[in-house]
């Protein structure tokens, strides 16, 4: 008798874009496969709980039948490619997303083993080298996941400086002219040990939209050539980069692209949070902004979230647009729909989450205990308790509508972002966790360990009087992660090389 293992499958879906048809599918795999429930992630995929062994081919295999894929939504290759889903302001939007699918298509390794494992494909012989099947990867594909996101000033919801490879678009006269390029983001580490850090991406120059394919592939290659493949916590691009220098990077980029980039251009990033509610895109159509809790898509007492999204797919023609926030936009609902969409959005409840706290709609976790087997401590579970606590303090001292970005991880492998929370949680142990205060609202600055292994008692008492000195003594539009180091709670981090000074 075989034991029940059971698997977490990964969905790509660039962009967090996906179609009604492709909802109802993942809906449907997960009640008669999962654990009945969907997670959106915070790299805007799915993800499936609960697949026992024996289930994981059907599974796979209908997936790839909705023209969706689990290919390099993990592993050592370029993972699903994020890009700002806020289709409100402008068709840069729908333009940046194009280019966001055709990085992931071009990046996407072309293996046919997947097919072959997965799909009952042939079995493909091939006598020829390895390099021929994988031109980017090669053999050896790289030394560690890369990770690439696209922004859109003002909104930085993908928070492009996480990313090992960033794009932020630029525009000209209401025209995408282009995108700066960064490199060298990435948020995880291990917990005493100073040779790891999370790292700020720095922009490096200027391309054009017809040029990007050709600097990530570039850029790809070069983190395959230079990686560090002997030690694995130091494998990431970040590394790299800051081994060689950044000077030495674009060197490299430049030769190996037979051009150089431009000169970055200005930009302006004001928060990296979602906007809820109903907008009108730039054709017309409407999307509406569900706020999710935790990304997690479930049925619970009171509260049919999974429910209502599957009556909506089953009269939606436009689309479901996942954030990097875990949150859901209801996506190209055509005004004829929009009546109906918001009465099944009313009468499931989906928009009450538009009236929490500020803070609790800033807030992302990981999944963490019980389903993720890195974890030391709690995140998805616990975070919104934790907030229970928080938000009559916050109510107290007049801050409910205050945004504050944070976030909690169940270890430093940083899932959702840690280093980049005004107020992070990283799990140290059950019950325990580091806590991080001050980074840029806008996702432009890194926070810093100000207090370690502490559980919810010392939480509660360290975050109450800071709480009420930042509603007291904040200057006009202050926000909380600057508070804190005007202050003197903590010192600024603007390089991952002093994050552990
Ligand atoms: Fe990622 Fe760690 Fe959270 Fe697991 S516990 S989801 S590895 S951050």
């Amino acid at each position: 008798l075989e034991p029940a293992f059971q698997f977490m499958l990964r969905v790509v879906a660039p962009g967090g874009v996906a179609s009604a048809a492709q909802w109802l599918v993942m809906d449907k795999l997960a009640h008669q496969y999962g654990n009945g429930t969907l997670r959106l992630t915070t790299r805007q995929a799915f993800q499936m709980h609960g697949v026992l062994k024996w289930n994981l081919k059907k599974t796979i295999k209908t997936i790839n039948d909705t023209l969706m894929t689990t290919l390099a939504a993990c592993g050592d290759v370029n993972r699903n490619v994020m890009s700002s889903p806020n289709p409100y302001q402008s068709e840069v939007h729908s333009e940046v997303y194009e280019w966001a699918r055709k990085l992931s298509d071009h990046l996407a390794p072309r293996t046919p083993a997947y097919h072959e494992i997965w799909l009952d494909g042939e079995k493909v012989v091939d006598s020829k080298a390895d390099v021929e099947v994988e031109p980017i990867y090669g053999p050896v594909y790289l030394p560690r996941k890369f990770k690439i996101g696209l922004a859109v000033p003002p909104s930085n919801d993908v928070d492009v400086f996480s990313q090992d490879l960033g794009f932020i678009a630029i525009l000209e006269d209401g025209k995408l002219a282009g995108f700066n390029v960064t490199v060298g983001g990435g948020m995880g580490m291990t917990h005493g040990d100073t040779n790891t850090y999370p790292q700020l991406g720095r922009v490096i120059g200027f391309a054009r939209p017809e040029q990007i394919i050709e600097v990530a592939e570039k850029t790809v290659t070069i983190q395959r050539d230079y990686g560090n493949r002997s030690v694995r916590k130091n494998a990431r691009f970040k590394y790299t980069i800051d081994r060689h220098g950044l000077e030495w990077f674009r060197g490299e980029l430049h030769h190996r692209l037979g051009w150089e980039l431009e000169a970055a251009r200005a930009y302006h990033f004001d928060h990296n949070g979602d906007r809820y509610g109903w907008v009108k895109g730039y054709d017309g159509k409407w999307n509406l902004t569900l706020y999710i809790q935790s990304g997690r898509i479930q049925d619970q007492e009171g509260y049919l979230l999974m429910t209502g999204l599957r009556e909506i797919a089953k009269i939606h023609t436009g689309d479901f647009r996942l954030t990097p926030n875990q949150n859901l936009i209801i996506g190209g609902v055509s005004s004829a729909k929009k009546r109906r969409i918001a009465e099944l959005a009313k009468q499931y409840g989906l928009t009450d989450g538009a009236h929490h706290s500020a803070l609790r709609r800033s807030a992302l976790s990981c999944v963490a205990l019980p389903t993720c087997g890195l974890a030391m401590a709690e995140a998805e579970r616990y975070l919104p308790h934790l907030l229970d606590k928080l938000e009559p303090i916050i109510d107290k001292a007049g801050l409910r509508d205050e945004e504050i970005v944070i976030r909690m991880t169940g270890c430093p492998n940083g899932c959702a972002r840690p280093a980049l929370g005004e107020i992070s949680f990283i799990g140290k142990s059950p019950g325990k966790y580091n806590m991080y205060l001050g980074a840029g609202f806008s996702g432009d600055r890194l926070n810093k360990l100000y207090k370690e292994n502490i559980g919810e008692q010392e939480i509660l008492e360290t975050l109450e009087p800071m709480l009420h000195r930042y509603a007291n003594e904040r200057n006009s539009g202050e926000h909380f992660g600057d508070f804190v180091i005007r202050s003197g709670y903590v010192s600024a981090v603007t390089s991952g090389l002093n994050f552990h000074d």
